[in-house]
Order: structure tokens, then C-alpha cells, then sequence
């Protein structure tokens, strides 16, 4: 049974998926150590979104996105796609999604057409409801269409695994790293395509080990370490959780004194940067811009330092 958007029927509201519980441990048989990969996740993710599931490696986000696609079996917990429950209807949970893997795993023989061809003929698409031309386009591979993959660039290939990804016209697109070692230029032109793909309505997942690049893209984040979630939240919010900041500051000559305030800890780089480390709950930016001119410094330029992921992950889970 589904309603009018194809939906399974769950009764689950908004979401495009529901993970509840959801566990894996790796080997464990015949002597082989035991890795447990997923601690019992639970996890909605929004019709509509543009969702980032971040996280260091060996976090367990491609282990998550697999067990999504059907390629990892799950050690225990539910896993809901589009309405439909993994379990009781994998066919249908299935065809909600598509998955742009992190590995590249392209048959060489195959010219992109004819990869997008047989990847619609694995998930039954009839012949008349095929558009590879279209996501040739998109991809921007219509000049490569009948080229042997072998004689594709990384990139090229790496789109290629995008336009496999829609060949069933899912409603949920999972990117897996999908910029990780990748140029500026195919970069830009992964994140059109996902914005293209989003503003049509497509519930877009993204792996990601840069916290940049998740607030660039993502509307709502989830952070994953050791195979658990630390945080979840929109992106504004928790990034507004992130309480370290760091401003660097170039003066114009080399300073005489250092700034100097409650709350600011000041370290000198060897290139004369000052690095002035505050936490935005008990210093405002214009508290450290102030405490720098009352030391008589000119300012030649200054810039936020991007917080990494570890110091997100040090924020978001202390106590
Ligand atoms: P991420 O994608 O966040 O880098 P993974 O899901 O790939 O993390 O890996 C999570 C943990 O599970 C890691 O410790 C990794 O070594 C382990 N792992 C992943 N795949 C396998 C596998 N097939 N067999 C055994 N351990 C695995
Ligand atoms: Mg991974």
C-alpha cells in the first residue's frame, strides 16, 4: 500500500528515512576480531533535505549509507526508506534510494551509456522511462556517452557513478564522500547537480569528513564518531554551538604589546600572525577587535579560523 507520493505506509510524517537501533559488527567469526561499526543509531532524516551525516574515518558513515543501500547487512535495529520498512519490503525501500559509493567500482568495458543502460535494466526500469541522454547531461558527459570507461579521468568517472546513482529516478540520493581527492571544478560541479537535485524535491544524504563543506551544503547535520551520534541539529545550530573561535590577526608592523582581555589567550606565530583564541559564549568578536586596538596594533587583515572537527567533536562532547 502507498499513498500518492509512492510512499510505503508507516505512518512516519516527514521523513524520508528512520533508523531505529540500527547496529553492526564486522567479523567476529572464527577467531577474527569482533568491530562493532554501528553502536545502536537512531536517526530521522527529513523529506526534503539536503542532510550531512559527518564524521572522521572510520566513523561508520559508509557503513550507515550501505546498510541504507542494501549492499551492508545489519546486525540488529530497523531501517525505514521512504515508508518503506527494509526488512518487510527491500524491493520497494530499495528503489526509494540511490547510492553514489565512495569506492570507484566502474566495469571497464562499459561506455557511460551503456553502464547507465544496464544499471536501469538491474532495477527493472522499462526501456520508455529510461533518460539516460538526460543524465548524460546533467553529469556533462553527453560527448564521452559511447566511450569505453577505461578511457575516462577520475572525474569523469566519478560522475559517471552520479548519473548511475539516478538511473531509477530515486527520491533519496546518498553521496558517500563524494569529494573526497576530487578538483575544485568537478567539486562545483557535484554541488550544482546536488542543489539542481534538491530544488526538484530529492532528499539528498552526504557523507562527509569536512566540516566545511557540510555547512556549505547541508541544511540539518548529524555528527557521527565511533558509531554513534554526538549531535544532531540544524546546521545554523550547531555550528552556533561551536563555542571555540579563533581570529587571526596580521598586524601592520610587528607589536610591541600583546592584546590583552579577560577570556582571550594570544599566541604569536613565526610569520608575526597573532592568533587570538576565544569562546564566543563569554567574548564577543568585537571584545577581541577592541582588546587588539587598545594595544595600539593596525589591523592589516584579519580572518576567522575555521574550528576543525576535532575541536567540534572536543565542544560537543564535553561535559
Ligand atoms: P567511515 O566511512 O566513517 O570512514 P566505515 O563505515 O568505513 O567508516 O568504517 C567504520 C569501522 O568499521 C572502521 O573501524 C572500519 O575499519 C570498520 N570496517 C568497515 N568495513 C569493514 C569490513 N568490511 N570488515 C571489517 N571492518 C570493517
Ligand atoms: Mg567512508
Amino acid at each position: 500500500m502507498s499513498d500518492q507520493t509512492g510512499r510505503g505506509k508507516s505512518g512516519m510524517g516527514d521523513n524520508a528515512i528512520e533508523i531505529r537501533g540500527l547496529r553492526k559488527t564486522y567479523g567476529g567469526a572464527k577467531g577474527q576480531p569482533a568491530k562493532e561499526a554501528l553502536k545502536g543509531i537512531d536517526l530521522d532524516i527529513p523529506q526534503g533535505s539536503v542532510f550531512g551525516l559527518l564524521g572522521p574515518n572510520g566513523a561508520g558513515k559508509s557503513t550507515l549509507i550501505n546498510i541504507l543501500a542494501g549492499l551492508v547487512t545489519k546486525t540488529a535495529g530497523h531501517v525505514t526508506i521512504w515508508g518503506f520498512d527494509q526488512d518487510v519490503n527491500p524491493r520497494q525501500s530499495r528503489a526509494s534510494i540511490g547510492v553514489m559509493p565512495q569506492e570507484l567500482n566502474l566495469d571497464p568495458f562499459f561506455s557511460p551509456r551503456g553502464a547507465l543502460e544496464v544499471q536501469a535494466g538491474l532495477y527493472g526500469v522499462p526501456k520508455a522511462q529510461r533518460k539516460s541522454d538526460e543524465i548524460l547531461a546533467l553529469i556533462g558527459l553527453e560527448d564521452k556517452a559511447d566511450a569505453y570507461a577505461r578511457t575516462l579521468s577520475g572525474g569523469m568517472r566519478r560522475r559517471l557513478l552520479l548519473g548511475k546513482a539516478l538511473v531509477h529516478h530515486p527520491h533519496i540520493l546518498v553521496l558517500d564522500e563524494p569529494t573526497a581527492g576530487v578538483d575544485i571544478e568537478l567539486r562545483q560541479m557535484l554541488w550544482a547537480n546536488v542543489r539542481k537535485l534538491n530544488e526538484q524535491g530529492m532528499t539528498i544524504i552526504l557523507t562527509t569528513h569536512y566540516l566545511e563543506e557540510a555547512e556549505e551544503m547541508c541544511d540539518q547535520i548529524a555528527i557521527i564518531n565511533q558509531g554513534e551520534v554526538v549531535a544532531r541539529d540544524s546546521t545554523a545550530n550547531l555550528l552556533g554551538r561551536i563555542d571555540a573561535k579563533a581570529m587571526v590577526i596580521h598586524p601592520e608592523t610587528a607589536p610591541t604589546t600583546l592584546p590583552q582581555a579577560p577570556g582571550i589567550v594570544v599566541e604569536q606565530r613565526a610569520d608575526g600572525a597573532l592568533v587570538l583564541n576565544y569562546h564566543a559564549h563569554e567574548t564577543s568578536a568585537e571584545q577581541v577587535l577592541e582588546a587588539v586596538r587598545n594595544a595600539g596594533i593596525r589591523i592589516r587583515d584579519v580572518k576567522t579560523e575555521e574550528a576543525d572537527l576535532q575541536d567540534v567533536f572536543l565542544e560537543l562532547t564535553r561535559s
